[in-house]
Protein backbone atom coordinates (compact mmCIF):
# COMPACT_ATOMS: atom_id res chain seq x y z
CA UNK A 1 0.00 0.00 0.00
CA UNK A 2 1.13 3.23 -0.80
CA UNK A 3 1.45 6.33 1.48
CA UNK A 4 2.05 9.83 1.40
CA UNK A 5 3.72 11.74 4.76
CA UNK A 6 3.36 15.00 4.73
CA UNK A 7 5.22 16.58 7.79
CA UNK A 8 8.04 19.01 8.82
CA UNK A 9 9.10 17.82 12.02
CA UNK A 10 11.54 15.93 10.16
CA UNK A 11 12.77 14.09 13.05
CA UNK A 12 9.25 12.63 13.65
CA UNK A 13 9.29 12.24 10.20
CA UNK A 14 12.22 9.77 9.85
CA UNK A 15 11.11 7.47 12.62
CA UNK A 16 7.54 7.40 11.05
CA UNK A 17 8.81 6.67 7.68
CA UNK A 18 10.90 3.58 8.89
CA UNK A 19 7.87 2.40 11.39
CA UNK A 20 5.29 2.61 7.84
CA UNK A 21 7.64 1.07 6.01
CA UNK A 22 8.48 -2.09 8.58
CA UNK A 23 4.89 -2.02 8.59
CA UNK A 24 5.51 -3.06 4.76
CA UNK A 25 3.78 0.55 3.96
CA UNK A 26 5.86 2.05 0.63
CA UNK A 27 6.07 5.77 1.64
CA UNK A 28 6.91 8.82 0.19
CA UNK A 29 7.58 11.91 2.58
CA UNK A 30 7.22 15.64 2.13
CA UNK A 31 8.60 18.40 4.50
CA UNK A 32 6.02 20.94 3.33
CA UNK A 33 2.49 22.18 2.41
CA UNK A 34 3.28 23.21 -1.57
CA UNK A 35 5.32 19.99 -2.70
CA UNK A 36 2.31 17.88 -0.24
CA UNK A 37 -0.29 19.35 -2.49
CA UNK A 38 2.12 18.34 -5.33
CA UNK A 39 2.39 14.54 -4.18
CA UNK A 40 -1.50 14.57 -3.49
CA UNK A 41 -2.68 15.70 -6.75
CA UNK A 42 -0.77 13.03 -7.80
CA UNK A 43 -3.39 10.95 -7.12
CA UNK A 44 -1.31 7.65 -6.71
CA UNK A 45 -2.03 7.41 -2.92
CA UNK A 46 -3.92 4.67 -1.10
CA UNK A 47 -3.19 6.57 1.97
CA UNK A 48 -2.29 10.01 3.63
CA UNK A 49 -1.15 10.75 6.47
CA UNK A 50 -1.34 15.04 6.70
CA UNK A 51 0.00 17.17 9.20
CA UNK A 52 -1.93 20.59 10.16
CA UNK A 53 0.89 23.02 10.72
CA UNK A 54 2.64 23.09 7.69
CA UNK A 55 5.15 25.50 5.74
CA UNK A 56 3.28 26.88 3.00
CA UNK A 57 0.23 25.46 2.93
CA UNK A 58 -1.80 23.89 5.73
CA UNK A 59 -3.22 20.24 6.28
CA UNK A 60 -6.51 21.90 6.11
CA UNK A 61 -5.83 23.37 2.90
CA UNK A 62 -4.42 20.65 1.29
CA UNK A 63 -7.50 17.97 2.25
CA UNK A 64 -9.55 20.83 1.32
CA UNK A 65 -8.17 20.86 -1.89
CA UNK A 66 -7.09 17.69 -2.67
CA UNK A 67 -11.57 16.87 -1.94
CA UNK A 68 -12.64 19.55 -4.52
CA UNK A 69 -10.36 18.15 -7.17
CA UNK A 70 -12.41 15.03 -6.66
CA UNK A 71 -9.56 12.39 -5.13
CA UNK A 72 -11.25 10.24 -2.37
CA UNK A 73 -7.84 9.01 -0.88
CA UNK A 74 -8.70 8.14 2.77
CA UNK A 75 -6.70 11.04 4.81
CA UNK A 76 -5.54 10.65 8.37
CA UNK A 77 -4.76 14.39 10.24
CA UNK A 78 -2.43 14.71 12.45
CA UNK A 79 -3.18 17.87 14.96
CA UNK A 80 -1.43 19.16 18.31
CA UNK A 81 -2.85 18.81 21.55
CA UNK A 82 -2.85 22.54 21.87
CA UNK A 83 -5.26 22.66 18.43
CA UNK A 84 -8.26 22.02 20.64
CA UNK A 85 -10.42 23.37 17.53
CA UNK A 86 -8.04 21.08 14.55
CA UNK A 87 -10.07 17.65 15.02
CA UNK A 88 -13.50 19.55 14.03
CA UNK A 89 -11.82 21.77 10.92
CA UNK A 90 -9.87 18.50 9.97
CA UNK A 91 -13.08 16.09 9.40
CA UNK A 92 -14.66 19.39 8.33
CA UNK A 93 -12.18 19.97 5.55
CA UNK A 94 -11.81 16.18 3.81
CA UNK A 95 -10.10 14.61 6.21
CA UNK A 96 -11.46 11.10 7.33
CA UNK A 97 -9.94 10.44 10.93
CA UNK A 98 -7.58 12.53 13.45
CA UNK A 99 -4.77 11.78 15.89
CA UNK A 100 -3.76 13.94 18.35
CA UNK A 101 0.34 14.23 18.90
CA UNK A 102 1.87 12.80 20.61
CA UNK A 103 -0.14 9.60 20.11
CA UNK A 104 1.05 5.54 20.13
CA UNK A 105 2.65 4.14 17.23
CA UNK A 106 0.34 1.61 17.70
CA UNK A 107 -2.66 3.58 17.77
CA UNK A 108 -1.10 5.38 13.83
CA UNK A 109 -0.74 1.73 12.67
CA UNK A 110 -4.56 0.84 13.95
CA UNK A 111 -6.19 4.01 12.36
CA UNK A 112 -4.19 3.24 9.36
CA UNK A 113 -4.75 -0.14 9.06
CA UNK A 114 -9.21 1.26 9.61
CA UNK A 115 -8.66 3.47 6.69
CA UNK A 116 -6.55 0.59 4.35
CA UNK A 117 -10.12 -1.44 4.90
CA UNK A 118 -11.72 1.42 2.66
CA UNK A 119 -9.23 1.10 0.39
CA UNK A 120 -8.88 -2.88 -0.09
CA UNK A 121 -12.23 -4.18 -0.65
CA UNK A 122 -12.84 -7.50 0.98
CA UNK A 123 -11.79 -8.40 4.50
CA UNK A 124 -8.64 -11.01 4.50
CA UNK A 125 -6.93 -8.11 2.35
CA UNK A 126 -7.91 -9.53 -0.82
CA UNK A 127 -8.59 -7.13 -3.80
CA UNK A 128 -11.22 -8.46 -6.06
CA UNK A 129 -13.20 -6.84 -9.25
CA UNK A 130 -15.82 -8.83 -11.55
CA UNK A 131 -14.22 -12.31 -12.49
CA UNK A 132 -10.61 -11.58 -11.07
CA UNK A 133 -8.97 -11.68 -7.47
CA UNK A 134 -5.36 -10.54 -6.43
CA UNK A 135 -3.50 -12.66 -3.55
CA UNK A 136 -0.95 -10.65 -1.56
CA UNK A 137 0.63 -13.62 -0.43
CA UNK A 138 1.58 -15.49 -3.08
CA UNK A 139 1.32 -12.43 -5.59
CA UNK A 140 -0.80 -14.45 -7.98
CA UNK A 141 -4.28 -13.80 -10.12
CA UNK A 142 -6.71 -16.02 -9.77
CA UNK A 143 -10.07 -16.12 -12.49
CA UNK A 144 -12.76 -16.82 -10.21
CA UNK A 145 -15.41 -18.27 -13.04
CA UNK A 146 -12.27 -21.49 -13.39
CA UNK A 147 -10.53 -21.35 -11.00
CA UNK A 148 -7.69 -20.93 -13.08
CA UNK A 149 -4.63 -18.79 -11.41
CA UNK A 150 -1.19 -17.42 -12.80
CA UNK A 151 1.95 -16.19 -10.77
CA UNK A 152 2.63 -12.61 -11.28
CA UNK A 153 5.89 -10.14 -11.41
CA UNK A 154 5.78 -7.29 -8.98
CA UNK A 155 4.52 -4.58 -11.89
CA UNK A 156 1.96 -6.62 -13.23
CA UNK A 157 0.87 -7.04 -9.13
CA UNK A 158 1.35 -3.49 -8.87
CA UNK A 159 -0.99 -2.37 -11.96
CA UNK A 160 -3.72 -5.05 -11.27
CA UNK A 161 -3.30 -3.71 -7.59
CA UNK A 162 -3.80 0.43 -8.58
CA UNK A 163 -6.25 -0.25 -11.36
CA UNK A 164 -8.86 -2.37 -8.81
CA UNK A 165 -8.28 0.37 -6.28
CA UNK A 166 -9.58 2.58 -8.46
CA UNK A 167 -12.27 0.67 -9.57
CA UNK A 168 -14.83 3.01 -11.77
CA UNK A 169 -11.85 5.19 -12.62
CA UNK A 170 -9.29 6.17 -15.43
CA UNK A 171 -5.92 6.01 -14.90
CA UNK A 172 -3.54 7.99 -16.62
CA UNK A 173 -0.41 6.78 -18.23
CA UNK A 174 1.52 8.70 -15.73
CA UNK A 175 -0.44 8.00 -12.80
CA UNK A 176 0.52 4.42 -13.71
CA UNK A 177 3.88 5.21 -14.54
CA UNK A 178 4.61 7.74 -11.19
CA UNK A 179 2.95 4.98 -9.01
CA UNK A 180 4.70 1.89 -10.69
CA UNK A 181 8.33 3.08 -10.73
CA UNK A 182 8.32 6.63 -8.40
CA UNK A 183 8.66 9.81 -9.14
CA UNK A 184 12.62 9.76 -9.15
CA UNK A 185 12.76 7.40 -12.00
CA UNK A 186 12.52 8.28 -15.92
CA UNK A 187 10.40 5.50 -17.22
CA UNK A 188 8.61 6.40 -20.20
CA UNK A 189 5.44 5.88 -21.52
CA UNK A 190 6.54 3.06 -23.15
CA UNK A 191 7.41 1.10 -20.35
CA UNK A 192 3.53 1.38 -19.12
CA UNK A 193 2.42 0.06 -22.13
CA UNK A 194 4.76 -2.75 -22.52
CA UNK A 195 3.72 -3.72 -19.05
CA UNK A 196 0.08 -3.11 -19.70
CA UNK A 197 0.18 -5.76 -22.53
CA UNK A 198 1.99 -8.10 -20.25
CA UNK A 199 -0.86 -7.67 -17.43
CA UNK A 200 -3.40 -8.25 -20.27
CA UNK A 201 -1.66 -11.31 -21.01
CA UNK A 202 -1.43 -13.15 -17.36
CA UNK A 203 -5.62 -11.84 -17.99
CA UNK A 204 -6.18 -13.82 -21.01
CA UNK A 205 -4.14 -16.59 -19.64
CA UNK A 206 -6.60 -17.25 -16.83
CA UNK A 207 -9.43 -16.97 -18.69
CA UNK A 208 -10.86 -13.59 -17.16
CA UNK A 209 -13.52 -11.79 -18.30
CA UNK A 210 -12.60 -8.88 -16.63
CA UNK A 211 -10.04 -6.44 -18.86
CA UNK A 212 -7.56 -3.50 -19.00
CA UNK A 213 -9.15 -0.88 -21.61
CA UNK A 214 -6.90 1.43 -23.04
CA UNK A 215 -9.25 5.51 -23.62
CA UNK A 216 -7.83 6.94 -26.27
CA UNK A 217 -5.60 9.47 -25.29
CA UNK A 218 -6.17 9.00 -21.39
CA UNK A 219 -5.13 5.97 -20.01
CA UNK A 220 -6.67 2.83 -18.54
CA UNK A 221 -9.53 1.01 -16.79
CA UNK A 222 -10.60 -2.18 -15.46
CA UNK A 223 -13.83 -3.32 -16.88
CA UNK A 224 -15.25 -6.39 -16.42
CA UNK A 225 -17.43 -7.71 -19.55
CA UNK A 226 -20.36 -9.01 -17.94
CA UNK A 227 -21.32 -5.38 -16.97
CA1 LIG B 1 4.06 20.64 11.77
Amino acid sequence: MKLLLVEDEKRMAQALCEILRLEKYEVDWRADGVSGMNAVESGIYDLIVLDVMLPGKSGFEIARQARRLGIKTPILMLTAKSEVDDKVTGLDSGADDYLTKPFMTKELLARLRALGRRVLPSADGSLTFGDISLDTNTVSLRCSTNGQSVRLSEKEYHILEYLIANQGQVLTREQLAVRIWGFESDAEYNNVEVYMSFTRRKLAFVGAKTEIKAIRGIGYELRCGDV
